[in-house]
């Protein structure tokens, strides 16, 4: 068997299978595609993206994060050595290195990708009001809907548990809107079988401790938001088109506090690890609060500031001066709120307690293994370690307990865009060197 990929683009060439269309497993695509293999990238949710397409900006230049993103994602959805499976998981995984065969569930999308123009007919009509959760639920949507405009595939979908259709066999406008016939409530969940000669993992991070929110007021307090909920509110194609307001009573707030390592970093009720990147996010986010408002007082509570990157720290510096943030170098261990306003008790390193009023709490969320890491460990036939990350081994971080299934991305553990690219580049790695075992498919490349 010829192992060798640059003899084997002559011929023929190896399908690999990439779960998760985050930046990783989207650059990871695009970088097999370019060595001549067949990728099949199987997302969980409609569109490929992952947490990126749901960013505002990106630390440390603070370029529009979908600016950098969306060409990528066009070009994965245009290449014809990609196939983008949506809607779908890894369900079982037989074989071995070089020949296993992978079934994927396939879920319906209701809307035939192909017939949709993206017209948004069926979206505007569409009578069942759902929260919108690509805005972290601080909009609405519609049961037919388009997670964001820039979205791969260009397609609406229908939210099965929604739709007054699919649930009550009533309803039904949006067949008779929509112009280019694509509504299919005929569509069934199948499962597709699929030879693949590799497998690159990159399902990413996700899961929510609400416990943790809540023990900072969050549920409680509307003024008191995740990072990720910041992320949205700060964003021109936001719920707010990019006004930062108190979500009570839509005034723009004047103190605003940051408080990291939520989730991260303490064993009473997270994870005993760092999460790597929201020191990071932290000061992004308030420089970006500081450009939409430029009176506000914004502070950021750290136990101590973790900015390993490349050019990180000369950033986090400039930031902070240019800026004028207060840096408290404390860990508030609760928000509690009296009168609308939002109080923080804290020990300062002198040994003196404080109590300060703010009028918006932003939580520096931890990265926890994706929603479903089980699962996926059981489908793909790895090991997990004890934070539900892939298990790898400190001198092969790349490499799975099973050979021919790689890890790429934050499902190798909490890790920014620039090392999960990083690692996306080095998932082909070892498909150069060692056997998938490639001659499976034939080379569409032209
Ligand atoms: C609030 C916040 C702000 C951030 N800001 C920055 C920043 O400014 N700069 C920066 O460098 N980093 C930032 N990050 C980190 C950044 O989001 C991650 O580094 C990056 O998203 C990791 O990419 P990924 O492709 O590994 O995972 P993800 O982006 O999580 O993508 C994983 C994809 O896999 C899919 N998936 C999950 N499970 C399955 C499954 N079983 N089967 C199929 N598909 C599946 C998901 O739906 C998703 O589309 C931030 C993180 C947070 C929380
Ligand atoms: S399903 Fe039909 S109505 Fe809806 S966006 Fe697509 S083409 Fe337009
Ligand atoms: S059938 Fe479902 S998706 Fe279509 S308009 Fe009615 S509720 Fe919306």
């Amino acid at each position: 068997m010829d192992t060798n990929i640059f003899k084997s683009t002559k011929g023929l060439v190896g399908s690999v299978l990439v779960v998760g269309g985050g930046v990783a497993g989207v650059q990871t695509s695009l970088d097999l595609t370019g060595l001549g293999y067949k990728v099949y990238l199987v997302e969980k949710s409609a569109a490929i993206g992952g947490a990126m397409a749901r960013l505002d900006k990106t630390f440390p230049t603070n370029d529009c994060s979908l600016c950098i993103l969306a060409p990528k994602l066009v070009e994965a959805g245009r290449d014809p050595n990609i196939e983008i499976l949506t809607n779908a998981e890894l369900v079982s995984l037989e074989g071995e290195a070089g020949a296993f065969k992978a079934d994927i569930r396939c879920r319906p999308r209701f809307i035939d990708e192909e017939a949709c123009t993206g017209c948004g007919q069926c979206s505007l009509y569409c009578p069942r009001v759902i929260a919108d959760d690509y805005n972290a639920r601080l909009d609405i949507s519609r049961a037919a809907h388009i997670d964001y405009p820039q979205a791969v595939p260009t397609s609406y979908y229908i939210d099965a548990k929604a739709c007054l259709r699919v649930n009550y066999d009533t309803c039904g406008l949006c067949a008779s809107l929509c112009q280019a016939r694509a509504i299919r409530f005929d569509q069934e969940e199948e499962i597709r079988r699929l030879d693949v000669g590799a497998v690159i993992l990159a399902p990413g991070f996700g899961r929510i401790n609400e416990e943790v929110f809540r023990r900072y007021g969050w549920g409680r307090y509307e003024d008191v938001l995740t990072a990720f909920e910041f992320e949205r509110l700060m964003c021109a194609s936001g719920p707010t088109s990019g006004s930062i307001v108190k979500i009570s009573d839509r005034s723009h707030p004047r103190r605003i506090a940051f408080l990291q390592c939520i989730g991260s970093r303490d064993v009473t009720c997270g994870n005993n690890y760092c999460s790597s990147v929201c020191c990071m996010y932290a000061i992004k986010q308030a420089t970006m609060a500081r450009e939409h408002l430029p009176e506000a007082e914004i502070t950021l509570f750290y136990m101590d500031i973790r900015t390993h990157g490349k050019g990180f720290d000369a950033a986090r510096e400039r930031a902070i001066r240019e800026n004028g943030f207060r840096i408290i170098y404390a860990r508030p261990p609760r928000v509690e709120g009296i009168d609308g306003m939002l109080f923080l008790t804290y020990v300062t390193p002198e040994g003196n307690h404080v109590s300060e009023a703010f009028d918006m709490v932003i939580l520096s969320q931890g990265l926890e293994a994706p929603e479903g890491a089980e699962g996926l460990a059981r489908a793909a036939g790895i090991d997990l370690n004890p934070y539900d990350f892939a298990a790898t081994g400190i001198y092969a971080p790349l490499s799975t307990s099973r050979a021919g299934i790689y890890v790429i991305g934050a499902f190798q553990g909490p890790k920014d865009i620039p090392d999960s690219v990083t690692q996306a580049g080095g998932g082909r790695g070892p498909l150069l060197r060692s056997p998938p075992g490639c001659p499976r498919q034939p080379d569409s490349h032209g």
